[in-house]
């Protein structure tokens, strides 16, 4: 075990429960420290603060495990906390019309840089840090002891920029024949668990393909742009919308998109499917006087194409008045994003700067964050990422 010296203005959060260890909190911080090691946490006159390990991922350098000096970081730990979290969301392994969501968030669930997210009996382990993957052994153990798996899939996302290392991410039991169809709030949804770095569905949008489907979508023109497989379009077509737009420059999203209609039973041929980057098609939709009744807006927090950069924290205001320009009089947009490093609050600016300069008024109808199987720390709000906002335009 390494001895991390914490700066004085650090040691607070960390005993009252902050999971990260920032790189800036450590003063004797130590580049040779070898991923993986177990890091005791002591403040300036020696005193214990919390055990942890060292595991290099762009918040920090590693996260903590316990508050108490006794407990050990063994196979046993790992399986006390995969069954808490599992304990936790026994209503989700009960329901029969949604089998897909996540048993293990991370941080939120006492292990920073691990989650684990369950798919119709398979499970799958995504790592966050080469540090955290030096416990696999003692965490697939843990995890066969506390559930059933049919078999179970990996992510490792500790390449140079947290960026998925390319491999079969097959790890144990059964093979699944992919796609498997998973059920969400009775939507299905197709899931590869061996193709890349994506599995077809981010779960952490559950419930507001829920809303979209129930409450916004009936009668309705709508376009979904960044859409990936273009879950939100099938949300939309099941709650009865008149036509579904989806727009993804991703070649493979047509493919995928049709692939998450068919499996509904939607007439993919009733929808359109666009390859093509959202910001040209915005203006080939205000050039053919195209206007829709729902806009969805879930773009990622930083993209580049040959033409251009679009980063979330900068430029959302741009993309929702460009949106405007093609959202029916009384329409509603769906804006989200997933970029941990502003709040809702913020985003809530960027939404409030883009009706202005619009010159035009609106009203926040519901927002979303995290659904409850993305636990989050208690009291450390700025881990829940995900910022959703149904807006109507007035
Ligand atoms: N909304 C989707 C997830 C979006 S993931 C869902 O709920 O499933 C982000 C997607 O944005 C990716 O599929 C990527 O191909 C696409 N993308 C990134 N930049 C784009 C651009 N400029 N125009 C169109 N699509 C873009």
């Amino acid at each position: 075990m390494t001895t991390l010296l914490i700066k004085e203005n650090y040691v607070k959060e960390l005993k009252n429960g902050y999971p990260l260890i920032l790189k800036d909190a450590v003063e004797n911080e130590d580049a040779s420290i070898i991923e993986g090691t177990l890091v005791k946490l002591v403040d300036n006159k020696g005193q214990y603060i919390a055990t942890g390990y060292y595991g290099v991922q762009n918040k920090g350098v590693g996260w903590v495990l316990t508050r108490n000096a006794n407990e050990q970081i063994d196979r046993a730990f790992f399986a006390k906390r995969i069954h808490e979290a599992v304990t936790c969301r026994t209503s989700f392994f009960e329901a029969d019309d949604t089998t897909a969501f996540r048993i293990f968030n991370g941080e939120g669930d006492g292990i920073g840089g691990l989650t684990i997210d369950f798919f119709n009996g398979f499970y799958m382990v995504s790592w966050y840090s080469e540090g955290i993957y030096t416990f696999r052994e003692d965490v697939y153990a843990a995890l066969m002891e506390v559930v059933n798996a049919r078999g179970v899939y990996e992510k490792k996302r500790f390449n140079v920029n947290g960026q998925y290392v390319e491999q079969d991410d097959y790890v144990s039991g059964e093979e699944g024949e992919f796609p498997i169809i998973i059920q969400e709030n009775g939507m299905h949804y197709a899931v590869d668990l061996n193709d890349g770095a994506m599995t077809g569905i981010f779960l952490d949008q559950r419930n507001v393909r829920k809303v979209l489907r129930d409450s916004y979508a009936a009668g309705k023109t709508v376009l979904n742009t960044f859409s990936y497989t273009g879950a939100f379009s099938v949300a939309a077509a099941l709650g009865g919308a008149t036509k579904t737009t989806s727009v993804d420059l991703a070649k493979r999203s047509l493919p995928k998109t049709i692939e998450q209609f068919s499996v509904n039973a939607i007439d993919y041929e009733a929808q359109d499917i666009k390859v093509m980057n959202v910001f040209d098609y915005f203006s080939y939709a205000a050039r053919h006087q195209l206007t829709f009744d729902v806009v969805i807006l879930d773009p990622p927090s930083f993209a580049r194409t040959k033409k251009m950069t679009f980063s979330t924290a900068k430029d959302y205001p741009k993309l929702l008045r460009d949106a405007l320009t093609i959202t029916a009089p009384n329409g509603v947009i769906i804006a989200s994003t997933n970029n941990a490093s502003f709040n809702m609050k913020k985003f809530k600016t960027f939404i409030d700067k883009a009706f202005k300069d619009s010159n035009k008024r609106y009203k926040i109808l519901e927002q979303h964050q995290l659904p409850e199987d993305f636990q989050v720390p208690h009291n450390y709000p700025e881990f829940n990422y995900l910022k959703v906002v149904v807006i109507q335009v007035l």
